[in-house]
């Protein structure tokens, strides 16, 4: 391939309408036809990542394999494109700046005045530049809506683009919404008129327009649309809601998309090979028996602070060929025993998700006893780890008021301790993140699970451990059954005389995948369906792990 394509995906009339799975969709289809595709998206807050962000108003911050704290799209590329993506797949307002102001300070503009275009554009467009190097297609969606303030530095540099590498190698796709207005009894189509509208002021004219609706959109409808923004019927792609997030990409496909894209872009349209999809998406529709997790957290109402967890759960359910039903329990919400007891009755397995701060502490200790006690498969995810150790602490070990310092400054028995790296750093991008080895001891539930020695696994924590009462849980029967290789961090912990019960103070859900689902995760929900524990059918391992191991 001698040129690289580049593809830009930007939103109108409203958020949440699925511009980032459309992407990512679009990603996959391209891919599935042969080419190297790379995903990346621009966000146009002031943060120079999500990292410092609260995921119950911005979502779950997703971490890449390089350690870079990005926004829940990233997850959705990954995870559609089966592919590790790194740091220069997120690129914020904030960085961006950050980038050009320290290199003012260095006195790289000499004499320049420094400002929006062409100085914040260019960093930019070099953003996108540095994607594409060794790639067939790059394709970056524009994050916010059309009209936003923050946006149009963005957009001005993927217009500027458009001139730069030529116009037959950039396409321009625009994600809208088309709502139905029960009162007319119809489709509207004005607001996304509107934000095409918005569009062309700025310069760009939408080649394909992807138009999502609550239900099919006939041909008047886009031939209407069309007509508006400047473009031909086909180009008019509808997308209904789908029955399950992996079936968009075949719908999307069914309507032309790739092939459309392909075109417009010059290239060759070889057959896509979809078929792992469609199996993939039968087995997830077809699953009729069902097992039920409850999963504890502290604020638990916006679920997509647990985007990735929710995605790990349902790929390892798909594997099993079970739906898994989730139980959201808030754990300020189990205040004694017999709360825990009442509400955690009917659960399959418990699911104790990361977290931060001292609240709901209480609740999750009572979950993870509960687990322990009855013997429902129990699956930890960093705090969820942390969480398992203190329990343990308290109720086996006999070290009465056990804690974690982060939960209790003056706990007499601090078994989970802030890492000494830890002490006194920065807020920003500073705790102990991305990818990281863990050495996998023999004869235990995470070696059974993975079938391998070594993993590489994803962090993102500042607590760990206490090194001073290993062996104190150990003589009291829990097994420290993954840590770093030199020995000196516990990366997974696990119960002996329970069918399932372990926690890593990683995050396996950040590495999930539709088509390979996680060990931990597809053990966990084996646990949970009773089925035999052991290693996924398919491979689930990475090449390099492979390698590796
Ligand atoms: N708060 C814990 C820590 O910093 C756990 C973090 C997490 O769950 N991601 O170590």
């Amino acid at each position: 391939m001698s040129e690289t394509k580049y593809i830009f995906v930007t939103g109108g009339v409203v958020s949440s309408i699925g511009k980032g799975t459309s992407a990512a969709a679009m990603g996959m289809l391209l891919k599935s036809r042969g080419y190297q595709v790379v995903l990346q998206k621009f966000d146009p807050y002031i943060n120079v990542d999500p990292g410092t962000m609260n995921p119950y108003q911005h979502g779950e911050v997703f971490v890449t394999e390089d350690g870079a704290e990005t926004d829940l799209d990233l997850g959705h590329y990954e995870r559609f494109l089966d592919e590790n993506l790194g740091k220069l797949s997120n690129v914020t307002t904030g960085n961006v700046y950050w980038e050009v102001i320290s290199r003012e300070r260095r006195g790289d503009y000499l004499g320049a005045t420094v400002q929006v275009i062409p100085h914040i554009t260019n960093e930019i467009k070099n953003r996108i530049g540095r994607l594409g190097q060794d790639k067939d297609i790059v394709i970056t969606e524009i994050g916010g809506t059309v009209g936003d303030i923050e946006s149009l530095p963005f957009l001005e540099a993927i217009r500027q683009f458009r001139n730069d590498v030529g116009r037959g190698n950039v396409l321009y796709v625009h994600v809208s919404y088309v709502p139905f207005i029960e009162a007319a009894g119809e489709l509207k189509t004005k607001p996304t008129q509107h934000s095409a509208q918005r569009l062309r002021e700025i310069g760009i004219s939408p080649d394909i327009l992807i138009c999502r609706a609550d239900r099919p959109i006939g041909e008047d409808i886009r031939k209407k649309i069309a007509l508006f923004a400047d473009t031909e019927l086909a180009s008019v792609i509808p997308a209904e809601d789908a029955p399950n997030l992996y079936a968009i990409p075949l719908s999307l496909h069914d309507e032309g998309l790739d092939e459309l894209a392909l075109v417009k872009l010059g290239l060759p349209a070889p057959p896509a090979d979809l078929t792992e999809w469609y199996d993939l998406v039968s087995r997830m529709l077809g699953a009729e028996e069902m097992v039920k997790v409850a999963i504890i957290g502290k604020y638990i109402k916006l679920q997509d602070a647990y985007l990735s967890v929710v995605e790990a759960l349902g790929h390892a359910g798909g594997a099993h060929g079970r739906r898994v039903e989730l139980d959201w329990v808030d754990s300020e919400m189990l205040t004694d025993r017999e709360s825990v007891v009442q509400r955690l009755a009917d659960a399959d397995g418990v699911l104790v998700l990361p977290g931060f701060g001292h609240r709901g502490a209480e609740g999750k200790i009572g979950a993870a006893r509960y687990a322990r006690e009855t013997g429902t498969p129990y699956l930890g995810l960093c705090l969820g780890m942390q969480i398992e150790v203190v329990e343990f602490a308290r109720n086996v070990a006999g070290l009465e008021m056990a804690n974690s310092t982060e939960f209790e400054q003056d706990t007499p028995h601090p078994v989970i301790d802030i890492m000494p790296d830890q002490v006194g750093v920065d807020m920003g991008g500073t705790m102990r993140l991305g990818r990281w080895p863990c050495r996998i001891s023999p004869g235990t539930l995470a070696a059974d699970v993975y079938d391998a020695e070594l993993v590489y696994e994803r962090h993102r924590h500042r607590y760990e451990v206490n090194n001073r009462y290993r062996d104190a849980l150990e003589e009291a029967g829990m097994v420290f059954s993954g840590t770093s290789p030199d020995g000196r961090l516990v990366e997974i912990a696990e119960l002996k005389d329970h069918p399932f019960f372990i926690g890593s103070q990683f995050h396996p859900e950040f590495k999930s995948r539709p088509l390979h689902p996680h060990p931990l995760f597809y053990g966990f929900v084996g646990a949970c369906a009773g089925t035999p524990k052991g290693a996924p059918p398919e491979p689930v391992r990475r090449a390099e792990e492979q390698a590796a191991s």
